[in-house]
């Protein structure tokens, strides 16, 4: 598919969303800048302690003028129908806007985030009228219900990496169960989740009921988990922000929090395999999907050792055929890193990783390409010691670390991490291991003989330990978004 384009074209605004109307006030100005040239795109206004407060009274004036959370859910069911089908419309618009401002190449977000974007909000559409409750056994005289309600005001905070993606999967789901949401995204991708706030008003949803507010995590991301009216906290991001979001939720009202994190995940393969050909395909991209900056990539490999250089070569031969270049251009396969600021830090973890005895077989280095955006090439790893920070912390970059194991007990034992447990994948062709090696690792996901799976809708995600707890996605997606209550009725 030939679609490139040109981004200097595309009308790019990141203003709040309050009851469904564009607001440009706030604080401190934020540039946005362009991942793959570090082109200024705009400037967001810090939302604050002010403007969120706004968009939450904004929320709960909505939840209670709307009959929302009361209404007949196919009536919220139609409404969610119609928004997938303005997202569907606008695709083009929308996968450009995502390209144009993110990571994600325009081939994947025009054939992929958009489209995903859209069957997930159906998917949730389908769920509004399948929320069930319980009746529990009482005796003759009583009886017990258990039904399923609403929280009222959702804050959303999301990460920079599948900016699109994550709003919906922090929204649809919430409104589906009668929600009202504040979302907050990424201060670096703050574009598409405020187009995405405006379809859903176009598609019928009562203005308020999807705010959104812009800026940074210390001041409005902050504001926003403490806010007295905000019931649940959903939160996508790294492992440090989590735990502080947590921190806030805890002295702000008890408020549960959903927390999807980091990882450190594992791509084990087993002896047995025959063929490392179609291993190394799904390893390499397992790894380099928008160049490692996804929170399930595969940056650990667990391989036999009499077979790991065959492996690293085939892997090798496959990163080096990834091209890098702009996001909007159709062919380029090695995303841009996200900021100056994470391309440096990915330097700093590899120079600190090699200072402590890890060894460079490929890559290493920047990418030089025409454009100033700081693009990093394939690296991989041997002898990444387990005291080093880069066993520890993400790179958040197309790095993989490789570790040789002697017997397979070894290798299980070297795929589970100490403190990350998101995703996994085990290679094998016998198929009594393909179900129980899994078993035996320690993760939210894991996926056999491929890494990275674009999951279904129905498959809940979510790790657990360092890597949060509470599920996105499936019916444990929606799950997160109602709480039980107990109704006992008397009448003997
Ligand atoms: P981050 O933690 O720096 O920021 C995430 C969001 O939190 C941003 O919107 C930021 O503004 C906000 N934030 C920062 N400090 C805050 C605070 N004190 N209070 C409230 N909000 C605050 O993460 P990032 O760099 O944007 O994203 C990369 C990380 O996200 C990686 O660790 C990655 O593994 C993780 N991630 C996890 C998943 C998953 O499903 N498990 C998915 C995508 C990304």
């Amino acid at each position: 598919m030939s679609d490139s384009f040109d981004p200097n074209t595309l009308d790019v605004s990141a203003d709040h969303v309050i009851a469904g109307c564009r607001v440009a006030r706030g604080g401190a100005e934020v540039p946005v800048l362009r991942p793959s040239d570090h082109a200024g795109i705009g400037v967001i206004r810090d939302a604050g302690e002010a403007i969120v407060d706004e968009a939450v009274r904004a929320a709960d004036v909505a939840l209670r003028s709307s009959g929302w959370a009361s209404a007949n859910p196919l009536e919220r069911a139609a409404v969610l129908r119609r928004w997938a089908d303005l997202v569907e419309a606008r695709r083009i618009e929308l996968a450009r806007l995502e390209s144009a401002t993110s990571t994600r190449p325009i081939a994947e977000t025009l054939a992929r985030d958009v489209i995903r974007a859209a069957g997930a909000i159906r998917y949730f559409a389908e769920f509004a009228d399948k929320i069930e409750g319980t009746v529990v056994g009482t005796g003759p005289d009583d009886t017990c219900m258990v039904v399923a309600e609403p929280y009222g005001i959702v804050a959303s905070i999301t990460a920079w990496n599948f900016p699109l993606i994550n709003a919906v999967w922090k929204s649809a789901p919430a409104l589906a169960a009668g929600n009202a949401v504040v979302l907050k995204p990424s201060e670096l991708t703050p574009f598409s989740a405020a187009r995405l706030a405006e379809l859903a008003v176009e598609a019928g949803l009562p203005a308020g009921l999807f705010n959104v507010v812009q800026g940074l995590g210390a001041t409005t991301g902050s504001a926003l988990v403490r806010h007295p009216l905000v019931r649940k906290v959903t939160f996508t991001g790294s492992t440090a922000t989590g735990a502080r979001i947590m921190a806030d939720a805890a002295a702000t009202g008890t408020k549960p929090v959903t927390l999807e994190l980091g990882g450190k995940s594992p791509q084990l393969v087993l002896e047995d395999v025959r063929d490392l050909g179609p291993v190394a395909t799904h390893v390499a991209n397992g790894f380099l999907a928008n160049a490692g900056q996804v929170c399930t990539a595969g940056s650990r490999l667990i391989v036999p050792r009499r077979r790991a250089d065959e492996l690293i070569e085939r892997v090798a031969g496959l990163a080096a055929a990834r091209r890098p270049g702009p996001t909007w251009e159709d062919g380029s396969t090695l995303s841009p890193i996200v900021s100056e600021r994470q391309a440096q830090r990915i330097e700093r973890l590899l120079a600190e990783t090699l200072a402590a005895g890890a060894e460079v077989v490929t890559g290493g280095r920047r990418v030089s390409t025409r454009n100033a955006g700081a693009t990093f090439e394939p690296t991989i790893l041997r002898n990444v010691g387990e005291d080093s920070v880069g066993f520890r912390e993400e790179f958040f970059g197309p790095v993989l670390a490789v570790y040789p194991y002697d017997d397979e007990e070894q290798g299980i034992a070297m795929a589970n991490h100490p403190l990350y447990a998101l995703a996994a994948s085990v290679y094998t062709d016998d198929a009594r291991k393909a179900l129980a090696v899994p078993r035996r690792i320690e993760a939210g996901t894991v996926w056999i003989n491929t890494h990275g799976r674009q999951p279904g809708y129905g498959h809940p995600q979510g790790g657990f330990n360092h890597s949060g707890f509470g599920k996105e996605m499936g019916r444990a997606g929606l799950e997160s978004f109602v709480r039980r209550k107990t109704l006992w009725h008397s009448h003997g």
